[in-house]
């Protein structure tokens, strides 16, 4: 049976950043992952610079060893997010290219410059066409799009819609365009349970576009301006707000993996993978604020393959949990619906072969 190699180094909560990143160098060294990237072609590495007061994303010291080891192929080298649909620091190019600065991904500090993938107003994007169930073209970012090589490096945590959020998602929601977001959003329009909702507020202020109304001293959600960005589940401080995802989350779940279909389509030989399991949380890096970790620290994962190296980080932690803190943190939302997609269009591999570096 054919299998994927995962790469992993394991690092425990003791380690300092100093001494991970000697892990990670080691891990680097031998993986050879970028010996496939061919002299000078233009490579985006794909990740996400954190939302304000996140401190869950991938640290700005590891990007900076990867960047270097990556910049003996090549000098064409950039750091690329794509604009969120939610309401914050990374809704528009300017404020997500301050927050990218910010959270240390400055250009001298990095060695590479940073680049919104999807441009000043959101709006850049490649029509990639591919035979999904569900998606037939996508949206994908310019700037990734039209990359040679993508290297993409996820933290590894808890997902609000998908259970969990590694490689497929960073590939299939992280590198769409506005327009490729909201088709992969579209039909989960949440609602309130009017019941428990205390009339706070919170989930009118933070909604993108104002979907959310007081009726009788309650928050109600019209499905037809909602655009399905789940920020207002995130927020609620009471739990109010669902989704019936016993509809929703399957077909969100496929509509990532199509779009992290197309996002790679071209690109099928030059595509790295880094999973970092480090500070697990409950919530992604959208949220802004510092999440506490929900398990101890793992690992860091490489690998040619994102499908493999998702299901080799949620096997381990799974396994060192000692049980599935994803289903336990967000009941409801299989995440394995999105490798059991992704293996079924080709995306990758779910059995793996996993070598730890030491
Ligand atoms: S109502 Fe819809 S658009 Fe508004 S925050 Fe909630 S999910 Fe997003
Ligand atoms: S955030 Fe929750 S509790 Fe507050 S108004 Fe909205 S639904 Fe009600």
């Amino acid at each position: 049976m054919q299998q994927s190699k995962v790469f992993f180094v394991s690092v425990s909560d003791a380690d300092s950043i100093s001494q991970r990143n000697d892990k990670l160098s080691r891990l680097l060294a031998a993986a050879k992952l970028f010996s496939k990237i061919k002299k000078d072609k233009l490579v985006a590495i794909k990740l996400h610079f954190g939302e304000e007061e996140n401190a869950g994303f991938v640290n700005p010291v590891f990007v900076k060893t990867i960047v270097n080891d990556i910049k003996k192929q090549s000098s064409r080298v950039f750091l690329t997010d794509t604009n969120a649909l939610y309401k914050g620091s990374r809704t528009n190019t300017i404020d997500h290219l301050g927050l990218a600065y910010r959270h240390g991904f400055v250009p001298d500090k990095v060695g590479v410059p940073v680049v919104i993938a999807d441009g000043v107003k959101s709006d850049e994007d490649q029509q990639v066409k591919i035979n999904g169930d569900l998606i037939k073209s996508a949206y994908i970012a310019t700037a990734i799009s039209k990359a040679d090589a993508i290297v993409a490096l996820s933290h590894f945590k808890g997902h609000i819609m998908t259970g969990f959020g590694g490689a497929i998602k960073n590939l299939g929601m992280g590198c769409a365009s506005r327009r490729g977001k909201l088709v992969q959003h579209g039909g989960i329009a949440p609602v309130v349970m009017a019941e428990r909702c205390i009339a706070c507020s919170a989930c009118i202020e933070n909604c993108p576009v104002e979907a959310i109304k007081y009726v009788d001293k309650k928050a109600k959600i019209s499905p037809k301006i909602c655009i399905g960005c789940a920020s207002c589940i995130a927020i609620c401080p009471v739990a109010a707000i669902e989704v019936e995802w016993a509809r929703g989350a399957d077909t969100i779940q496929h509509k990532i993996t199509e779009y992290a279909l197309a996002t790679i389509k071209g690109k099928e030989d030059s595509q790295i993978y880094f999973n970092f399991a480090i500070k697990i949380t409950k919530e992604c890096d959208c949220l802004a604020k510092d999440d506490p970790k929900i398990c101890p620290d793992i690992g860091i994962f490489a690998s040619f393959d994102p499908v493999a190296i998702d299901q080799a980080c949620v096997d381990k932690i799974i396994a060192v949990s000692g049980r599935d803190i994803f289903m336990e943190q967000h009941p409801g939302r299989d995440w394995n619906k999105q490798l059991q997609h992704a293996e079924k269009i080709g995306l990758g591999n779910r059995i793996y072969e996993l070598e730890e570096v030491r």
